[in-house]
């Protein structure tokens, strides 16, 4: 229910002053969530803004507290459809009101029982597909619950059974990951039906459609769709429609080889999941042996596939080699900043490289051992050994062992078709932080990033505290670099690239944060740093742990997170959200000196002691 509250409308907003001495007219500012918006949270949400200082704030019936300077922040219970958070402010001069309207999805809606329908949303296959024998094909849609639901492919098999199942959605992650697990919403609903088939090796289809059928006993008061077809027979009426992918099966008689052809290629899990394979060079060569949609499958090895889209892909005429080479010898080169491993091919290949603190395991795709050498550098005094395995029919992959306990960055390219691997070196720090080249990030610009109640945003505070902390590492040695010098706008990707060119040893992504819609700001805020490869979970580690012994805010933790400002190979990336500026405590916190002097003073230690250890 939402409390109607009627007041005169004596003001809506007023200038904002956080000085003025005397009472003013009450005045409402929201700043999250903004009139319109659409949110992802279904049962609760946060608001958050300012209004005039020392008022009073009742947003819905309950009231909220104002913070000295004006800031409130709420988390409130909301429910599907339209919803209104209803605010107003008061103080002795009077009363102001305003209101925000928000639509809030529906995770959990069910198909009315007395009708019988199929919903156009949600059904699989919902893009063509190209696939093979052995491929299994999920089928799926939403209808009517209680049904009887089959499935056909055209010109293949007619009307297999499907399943009603209880769907549950996949738990929602802005609470797996940020907020407490007791609050997580289970997300269900029913009327799903599910079936499954699996190609066999004689099946040959083109574009083949898929239809649904749901059928139920013949009822007066059933509201039927306008299709649906009524059996007086059998008493039934039923409702058939086309899944909106198609489906063609291939048999490859001859490999179909594809080259990559993007500068950098990222090789997926699934059609648009996770990182299977990072930064993988143009000119690499790999077989596809499928389609969904616009993601091409490839396979990498007899138990390993991967998925790249095929805007990023050229597919080369039959009769192209197959992506293979054998490997006979593996030599390193010594340089004063890094080793090199030198893998000669004789085509480019897909690799990829997994870390531990003191190893390195490249595996190559396609790649097969005839290795009899392996040549050390003598001057080389970073690599350990070097050893290699055959780990299946056609992965390759080599160890490489060293000599140091922590790793300060790799970089992984092609020189014609020789695999190189730069391993480098540790830097000669001399005093304190001499020596050492550090880039710093300051997140966002030209958009805002997150915004706290009273509308700091975070493109000027990470502005602020990148100029503190350069200017703090420059007094005790260290050379820096600035991604963003003031507030232009800096592409995402050239934020990376500029760390990388200027030399850096290390990178700092300064940000301040917020959380997702439906996650309590009031139990889940505080400081928190971010890694993505192994070997800078020791250097975050060790900022988070100075910065928590340093601000009187929560240690939120340490996380591995897949961004853009933490995937560089080349140096060891940490991004840090220094608080929370959606809290108005926090952001306050960031308005203030002592504080962001207290924030870059941990990120200094932290990199200090990082350097000491190892
Ligand atoms: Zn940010």
């Amino acid at each position: 229910m939402i409390k109607k509250t009627l007041f005169l409308i004596w003001l809506i907003t007023l200038p904002h002053s956080f000085s003025s001495a005397q009472e003013e007219l009450p005045a409402i500012n929201v700043v999250y969530p903004k009139d319109g918006q659409t949110l992802t949270s279904s049962d609760s949400a946060f608001i958050f803004g300012w209004v005039t200082p020392r008022s009073s704030l009742v947003i819905n019936g309950l009231d909220v507290e104002v913070y000295p300077n004006g800031a409130f922040l709420a988390f409130l219970g909301i429910q599907p459809g339209e919803f209104i958070f209803e605010l107003a402010d008061s103080n002795e001069k009077g009363v102001a009101v305003d209101s925000v309207r928000v639509s809030v999805p529906n995770y959990s809606s069910t198909i009315s029982e007395d009708s019988l329908a199929i919903e156009k949303t949600g059904m699989l296959p919902d893009v063509d597909m190209n696939l093979r024998a052995g491929d299994i094909i999920q089928f799926r849609f939403k209808g009517t619950p209680g049904g009887k639901a089959t499935f056909s492919i055209e010109g293949l098999v007619f009307n297999l059974p499907m399943t009603q199942s209880i769907f549950q959605n996949e738990k929602y992650w802005g609470r797996e990951v940020f907020g407490d697990k007791d609050s997580t919403n289970q997300i269900q609903s029913s009327g799903v039906y599910t079936g499954a088939y699996q190609i066999k090796p004689e099946d040959k289809l083109e574009n083949a459609k898929v239809i649904f059928q749901l059928s139920r006993e013949l009822k007066d008061s059933l509201k039927l769709a306008p299709l649906a077809e009524v059996d007086k027979v059998s008493n039934t009426v039923s409702l058939k429609t086309f899944a909106s992918g198609r489906i063609t099966v291939t048999q490859d008689l001859i490999p179909q080889i594809i080259e990559f052809t993007d500068s950098v290629q990222i090789v997926r899990t699934g059609p648009g999941l996770g990182y299977l394979l990072l930064f993988q060079p143009k000119g690499i060569r790999a077989i596809a042996n499928g389609q969904i949609g616009e993601w091409v499958r490839i396979k990498l090895a007899p138990s390993q596939e991967g998925w790249v889209k095929l805007g990023s892909i050229k597919l080369l005429p039959p009769g192209t080699s197959i992506p293979r080479s054998k490997i006979n010898l593996i030599r390193t080169e010594n340089r004063p900043d890094r080793v090199s491993v030198i893998i000669p091919l004789s085509q480019r290949l897909p690799f990829k490289i997994e870390q531990d603190s003191s190893e390195i395991l490249l595996s190559i795709f396609g790649g097969i051992s005839n290795t009899d050498w392996v040549k050390y550098n003598p001057e080389d005094e970073l690599i350990n050994q070097i050893s290699w395995s055959q780990l299946q029919e056609s992965v390759y992959q080599l160890n490489i062992k060293l000599n140091q306990k922590q790793q300060w960055g790799y970089d992984a390219h092609y020189d014609g078709t020789d695999l190189v691997l730069d391993i480098n070196k540790k830097p000669k720090i001399e005093k304190d932080l001499d020596g050492l080249k550090i880039a710093i990030d300051a997140g966002h610009s030209p958009e805002d990033g997150a915004v706290g109640p009273t509308g700091l945003t975070e493109k000027e505070v990470n502005l602020h505290l990148a100029y503190r902390l350069k200017y703090l590492l420059e007094e005790h040695g260290a050379e820096v670099v600035l991604t963003r010098g003031g507030m232009e706008a800096v592409e995402l990707y050239d934020r990376p690239k500029r760390a990388t060119e200027a030399g850096s040893h290390i990178l700092i992504s300064i940000h301040n944060n917020a959380l997702p819609d439906g996650v309590n700001p009031f139990i889940n805020n505080g400081v928190s740093t971010y890694y993505y490869h192994p070997q800078s979970l020791p250097l975050a580690r060790s900022i988070q742990k100075e910065l928590v012994k340093r601000l009187d805010i929560p240690d939120y933790g340490t996380y591995y997170a897949s961004f853009v400002l933490t995937r560089p190979t080349q140096l060891l990336c940490v991004l840090v959200e220094c608080a929370f500026i959606m809290y108005p405590q926090q952001e306050m916190m960031l308005r203030d000196d002592k504080f962001k002097q207290e924030v870059v003073e941990g990120i200094y230690r932290g990199i200090k002691k990082f350097c000491r250890e190892f």
